[in-house]
This record gives C-alpha cells, sequence and structure tokens, in this order.
C-alpha cells in the first residue's frame, strides 16, 4: 500500500536548482528540501494555496551555486533549518547526521550521510524507500564535482555506491540540480547508465575522471558559499523594496500580486482603483466601487502609458482574472506598486464592499 504523500518538484533557473516541497496530507505538516533564496515568495505562495504549514527546511548541503531560502522561511514561518552537522554551518537549528530522521506529521526522511562533494552532504530517503533527494552527490547521469569546498572523489563514490545504489532499484532520485532539464531517475538506471558512477566503473576511474573535468569555478561561490554558512542570513537588511510598502500585498504561486477583498475594505489602500470590466458589467448586480475609474481591460495598457508608474494601482474586475492578468502586464511595462483584487467584485461585495449601482435608463 502506498501512504499517501503531497510531493512538488520546483526549479529555480537561474541556478538550475531543484526544490522539493513534501507533505503529509493529513496533518499538512510540510518539508522543504534545499529551497532558494530567490524563490522564498514563490514557495511561501504555494505553501499558503495548499494549506500547508511548514515544520522544517532541509538542506543537503553547503551550496555554493545559490544562497539556501531557509533564513528567511523561518523567519516568516517559524519553521525549523535542519543541515548536516559536518556542514560547517552556524545558525540552523538540527544538525543531522547518517541514521537521523526528520519528521513531517506522520511522515519522515532519513537521512544518510553522502560526503564528497563536500563534508557535509546529506541524502534524504522517505520512510518508505519510493524517494531520495541526493543533492549534488548524485546527479542524473553524473555526479557533483569534487574540485572545491572539501570535494573527495573517492569519498564520492564510496558515499553512492554504498548509501545511494543500495536502496531499492526503483528508488525514484531527485538531484539537486538538472542542467539538461532531466527531472528524476531511479537507483536502476544509474547503477546502469551514470557515466561517471555507473556501470563497471572502479573507484580508480572515477577519481581520474573527476580529476580532470576542467570545470569553471561557480559564478556565486564567493557571495553563496559564507551566506550559506550563515543559513542564508542577508548580511544587510532586506532592501525596503522586497516588501509593498503601501497595502498588504501577497504575491501568489501564479506570480499575481494580489490583495484581499476583506483587506481593501477593512484598510481601503490610499491607491487608483481601477475597475477592467465592460459598460455593461458596471450597471449590472454588483455594482461597482465608489471610488473606481472605469478602464476595460482591453485599452488598459493603452491608457496605463501616461500614469505615473509610482502610484499605487488596485485592480478590479468581476471574479478577479481579468485584474490578475493586468497586474501582472502593468508590472512589465514598470509599475511598481500594483495589485489585483483576490476574487475581484464577488469578493469584495461578500467582504461588505459599499457599492453604487447605476440607475439603468
Ligand atoms: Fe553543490
Amino acid at each position: 500500500m502506498t501512504r499517501p504523500l503531497l510531493f512538488r518538484q520546483l526549479f529555480d533557473a537561474r541556478s538550475f536548482t531543484y526544490t522539493y516541497l513534501l507533505a503529509d496530507p493529513a496533518s499538512r505538516a510540510a518539508v522543504l528540501i534545499d529551497p532558494v533564496f530567490e524563490q522564498v515568495t514563490r514557495d511561501q505562495a504555494l505553501l499558503r494555496e495548499l494549506g500547508l504549514h511548514l515544520v522544517a527546511t532541509l538542506d543537503t548541503h553547503v551550496h555554493a551555486d545559490h544562497v539556501t531560502g531557509a533564513f528567511l522561511h523561518r523567519a516568516a514561518l517559524g519553521c525549523r533549518i535542519v543541515v548536516s552537522r559536518h556542514g560547517g554551518t552556524t545558525g540552523h537549528d538540527d544538525g543531522v547526521d547518517d541514521g537521523d530522521r526528520v519528521a513531517f506529521g506522520a511522515r519522515s526522511l532519513g537521512v544518510r550521510a553522502t560526503p564528497g562533494h563536500t563534508d557535509g552532504c546529506v541524502t534524504y530517503v522517505l520512510d518508505d524507500l519510493s524517494l531520495a533527494f541526493t543533492g549534488d552527490a548524485l546527479l542524473i547521469r553524473g555526479a557533483g564535482r569534487t574540485d572545491f569546498q572539501q570535494g573527495d572523489a573517492r569519498t564520492l563514490f564510496r558515499s553512492v555506491r554504498e548509501k545511494i545504489f543500495t536502496l531499492p532499484d526503483d528508488t525514484l532520485l531527485y538531484p539537486g540540480h538538472d542542467y539538461a532539464g532531466r527531472t528524476v531517475t531511479t537507483v536502476a538506471e544509474e547503477r546502469a547508465h551514470n557515466p561517471r558512477l555507473g556501470g563497471e566503473r572502479s573507484e580508480g576511474d572515477f577519481v581520474l575522471l573527476m580529476g580532470n573535468l576542467h570545470l569553471p569555478h561557480p559564478k556565486q561561490l564567493a557571495l553563496a558559499l559564507p551566506a550559506n554558512l550563515r543559513v542564508g542570513a542577508p548580511d544587510a537588511p532586506m532592501p525596503p523594496s522586497a516588501r509593498p510598502d503601501w497595502a498588504e500585498v501577497t504575491r501568489s504561486y501564479a506570480g499575481v500580486p494580489e490583495l484581499r477583498a476583506d483587506a481593501f475594505v477593512a484598510e481601503p489602500p490610499a491607491a487608483k482603483v481601477v475597475d477592467l470590466r465592460e459598460d455593461a458589467e458596471l450597471r449590472g448586480e454588483l455594482g461597482r466601487i465608489p471610488a473606481a475609474v472605469h478602464q476595460p481591460l482591453g485599452g488598459l495598457l493603452a491608457a496605463a502609458a501616461s500614469w505615473d508608474r509610482e502610484a499605487p494601482l488596485v485592480l478590479v474586475c468581476r471574479s478577479g482574472g481579468r485584474s490578475a492578468q493586468a497586474a501582472v502586464q502593468l508590472e512589465g511595462l514598470g509599475f511598481r506598486r500594483v495589485a489585483s483584487l483576490l476574487g475581484g467584485m464577488l469578493a469584495y461585495r461578500v467582504a461588505g464592499g459599499e457599492v453604487i449601482r447605476e440607475a439603468s435608463g
């Protein structure tokens, strides 16, 4: 019997990093493996939309190519930061080692120490052995490099052979990165076809080939390494632009800046309200917001060309679909303080918002 699990594979296109969301559907307890600093807003939007409670972030190792989102997630959500005990980090909550378990609701991840790419590399294995998260120890048809940090090809070879290739044949393996768009593999597949570590490759073969990769240093190394040793704590306060300064705007997983209708009604922001509906809709049952200016979606971008891009804008339509699209388009034009009224006039009315109805005729 397969045990229920909610699972998502997320991708950061700048660093080619995979972040994994796992949750226990019954308790809604979730963990994030290898969250990325720049994707914290996205990850939290997904947690919110799926109704999940983040209990921990887990890093597979001290990354050299991106900064972890662990610190920011803990600051916002109060989750625990889990890292290897051997990574040299400070500021985490739980330093784990081989054989430890990290629980989320009724499910858990086991820790297997898989050093070699770095000293603190671990592979997280789901309780039923159906999934494993290998970080950079084992990549799809590849392996993490061993030429900086505490890289050691002999150690990595033994880690993969003893701690990953000993999992069941059909265990799905999810890597920390893929640079060619591959998403998942299995133990049997890598044992047979991994050109560095599979087939008849010996430890000696592996050491020689890893010594001759001639790779450039990671672009983000100088920035990422010190930040990750602090589990992703920024070395300066976050820039003020990171948080909307004019209303309680959140960004959805779809990327839309949104303002909840109840918040809008309770505390109307000092913003221009733009109603994007068609003429006929304004005369309909839902009415219209007294202060709103009328600009149907079709002519919005042309009209907005002359608007102040710094001035706050709340976009409204019937149900929040057109306003979501318009908000993203206006951000693309450089508008910095724009939000879609979530749920549109329908939600505005439910929230008790005041309307005027036009006398028809
Ligand atoms: Fe790495």
